[in-house]
């Protein structure tokens, strides 16, 4: 599957110099959606993954249906101050901008097989943060699984010792 062809690139948004990846015509196309969803949820068998944990919002658009597909659980890593609940949070900077995150304190057992899925992976941030509040709970993060990785965007070595799984790779 040429999944290129359903993203559209966006210069200069939301700020001067970012080529912004919009993924919303994969999602309109219900026939590349599943395909994509497949394709990712092979991954997640791969990695013999018992949770999938996904930050908002557009992980949740991957992550719920990969979930569902598979029978496993789904874990929503929200913004700060959205959870009802005892809460582990981390605050982190973006490829442009602030953010923090929260997770439920018990929505990860320890022992738990957690793979992470957003739509895009650009400087490493919100995954890493959602890598740290999985880590803090006990669970062992055995992958990340992206639609859209940017291979231009220096990242450091955090996620080296990660796997990482993407169906699109930018140059
Ligand atoms: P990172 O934390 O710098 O890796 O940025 C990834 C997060 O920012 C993801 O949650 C994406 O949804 C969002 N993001 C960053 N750049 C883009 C883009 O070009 N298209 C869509 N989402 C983006």
């Amino acid at each position: 599957m040429d999944y290129k062809q359903h993203i559209k690139i966006i210069e200069d948004y939301p700020t001067e110099g970012v080529q912004f990846k919009d993924i919303t015509p994969l999602l309109q196309n219900g026939e590349v959606y599943k395909q994509a969803i497949d394709d990712l949820a092979e991954y997640v068998k791969s990695r013999n993954a018992n949770v999938i944990a996904g930050p908002e919002a557009r992980g949740f658009v991957l992550g719920c249906p990969i979930a569902y597909t598979l029978q496993k659980s789904f874990v929503p890593v929200r913004k700060a101050g959205k959870l009802p609940r005892p809460v582990v949070e981390t605050h982190y900077g973006l490829e442009y901008g602030k953010a923090s995150l929260a997770i439920h304190s018990d929505a990860i057992q320890p022992g738990d097989r957690v793979i992470i899925t957003d739509d895009l992976l650009a400087t490493g941030g919100t995954i890493e943060a959602t890598i740290q509040l999985v880590e803090e709970l006990g669970g062992a993060v055995v992958g990340c699984a992206f639609l859209i990785e940017l291979a231009y965007i220096d990242r450091g070595e955090e996620l080296q010792d990660y796997d990482v799984f993407s169906l699109m790779t930018y140059y």
